[in-house]
């Protein structure tokens, strides 16, 4: 039988305010175990929690980056379940009046542009983090329990099943995460847990409409394991229906050690958690004036710079694309573009390829880079104006990498100046020749790709430093 994979996304994101949700504790990531908590926040009896206001402000550029609606009248509900990390027994989070819904982003896969729905956003506050003895909870002896993430602001994302393949999914998360990167309310850094999500997915017989029973797996916090986590599962759940099987609705947790997703528990009902209007806050009421001024202030979107950028500078939209990814990129393309004058192509290729390689190889983010975007303006001006062969470029890269010096000094010290002396290539070419008979004679004899062999030569004679299409040219005269 062939089945079609549906799958829907919460995407957890954590506000980048300076204080938590309901109290005056810092956010900040990393301090000491249980150093940024309160009464407020540990729930001990007779607190009151205030809202912060730069939360709801955060929300509602969020949705209206999303294309959301803001509901103009919003309140907080408490959801009742019991965990070590939840001190007050209940998280405070939005139910049926959340502060934003039906929006979509549109996603770009295999070159076809796609909608996914957003069904809402609210605001909730994040729990406090178990930090096992062990690697995990079932081969640890104790748990500490840390309360400094308790209280931090959340914005759940909930998107419609809308999406049919793990491609799809990362896509979508892609897109969200530089969203809420541009506009500037959330740090998205994956690895420290700032944006992770829950990845729901069900399948159905092709050309079917009714939705199969799916399995959640939660907190996801990198691309790689979405797109994995969603792989097996649906593979997983391909094997029970070829077998007769029936899925069962349940948590799964995705082991990225091991590869596959195994079963944690059935999944609850809304109303195992007696949901209940919170009456320790007053509902928010939003104006119009206030929205308009909101929208008013967004920055230009991922969406809008990629259109922008094609016609710009004539980009592929996937060119465009990649630029917009991020807000980091898009920036650092921007400076790298002012800084000079260059062909805007060259630019994307560096960027996609030997910058992203080291970054991603050493595992450091784009303000990390040890080669900024001035610099790599100089180098790839020396590469435009001739000074350096495109060979010499890659091992310029390097070499600046780890070397802060300015481009043309390294090429100086190195020597590493284009030949495009005739007589000195020539001078090359004729030594090639002497120590190379069977190739010319190769070529005399008809066969005229050898000369791509003799380029070469001449190429690693030179040490990278011959004008390959001189070298090209010369050659072929010499050997006519
Ligand atoms: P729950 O009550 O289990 O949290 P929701 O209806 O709130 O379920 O949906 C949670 C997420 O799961 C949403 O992103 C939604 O699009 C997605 N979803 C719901 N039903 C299915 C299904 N049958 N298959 C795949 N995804 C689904
Ligand atoms: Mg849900
Ligand atoms: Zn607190």
């Amino acid at each position: 039988m062939s089945y079609e994979a549906v799958i829907g996304l919460e995407i957890h994101s954590e506000l980048k305010t300076k204080t938590k949700i309901f109290c005056g504790c810092a956010t900040a990531f990393g301090a000491e175990q249980n150093t940024h908590v309160c009464p407020v926040c540990l729930g001990l009896p007779g607190v009151l929690p205030v809202v912060n206001k730069r939360v709801v402000e955060f929300a509602i550029k969020a949705g209206l980056a999303l294309n959301c609606h803001i509901n103009k009248f919003s309140k907080f509900d408490r959801k009742n379940y019991y965990y070590p990390d939840l001190p007050k027994n209940f998280q405070t989070s939005q139910y049926d009046l959340p502060i934003a819904e039906h929006g979509y982003v549109d996603i770009e896969v295999g070159g076809e542009t796609k909608r996914i729905r957003i069904t809402r956003i609210h605001m909730e506050e994040d729990a406090g983090k178990l930090v096992h003895s062990g690697n995990t909870i079932k081969d640890s002896d104790s748990s500490d329990v840390d309360y400094n993430r308790t209280g931090v602001p959340l914005i759940e994302i909930v998107s419609e099943p809308d999406m049919h393949t793990p491609e799809e999914a990362r896509a979508y998360m892609e897109k969200v995460k530089s969203i809420l990167e541009y506009i500037d309310v959330s740090n998205c850094r994956m690895e420290e847990g700032n944006l992770r999500a829950d990845v729901n997915v069900s399948l159905r017989q092709k050309g079917t409409e009714k939705l199969g029973t799916k399995t959640e797996m939660k907190n996801l916090n990198s691309f790689k394991m979405v797109e994995a986590a969603l792989a097996y599962e649906i593979e997983r759940q391909e094997d029970v229906l070829e077998d007769g099987g029936k899925i069962v609705q349940e948590t799964r947790t995705w082991d990225d050690a091991k590869g596959k997703t195994l079963s944690m528990r059935s999944k609850e009902e809304a109303q195992d958690y007696r949901y209940m209007p919170e009456p320790d806050l007053v509902p928010i009421i939003i104006t119009d004036e206030e929205i308009e001024k909101y929208r008013a202030g967004l920055p230009e979107l991922p969406d809008a710079l990629q259109k922008r950028l094609m016609e710009e500078w004539q980009l592929s939209a996937y060119d465009a694309g990649f630029i917009t990814s991020s807000r980091a990129m898009a920036d650092y393309f921007a400076a790298v573009m002012a800084a000079e004058k260059l062909s805007p192509k060259l630019v994307v290729n560096w960027l996609m390829g030997d910058l992203s390689k080291q970054l991603n190889a050493e595992n450091i983010t784009l303000a990390e880079s040890p080669v900024d975007a001035k610099r790599l303006a100089k180098m790839l001006a020396l590469l435009e104006k001739g000074t350096i062969s495109s060979k010499i470029g890659k091992q310029l890269f390097a070499e600046m990498w780890k070397n802060p010096a300015e481009p043309m000094d390294i090429v100086k010290e190195k020597g590493w100046i284009q030949i495009t002396d005739t007589k000195e290539i020539e001078q090359i070419i004729d030594a090639v020749i002497a120590a190379n008979p069977k190739p010319v004679a190769d070529y005399q004899a008809g066969n005229k790709k050898s000369i791509g062999f003799l380029v070469g030569q001449v190429m690693k004679m030179s040490k990278g430093k011959a004008n390959p299409a001189l070298a090209n040219k010369l050659l072929a005269q010499k050997l006519e």
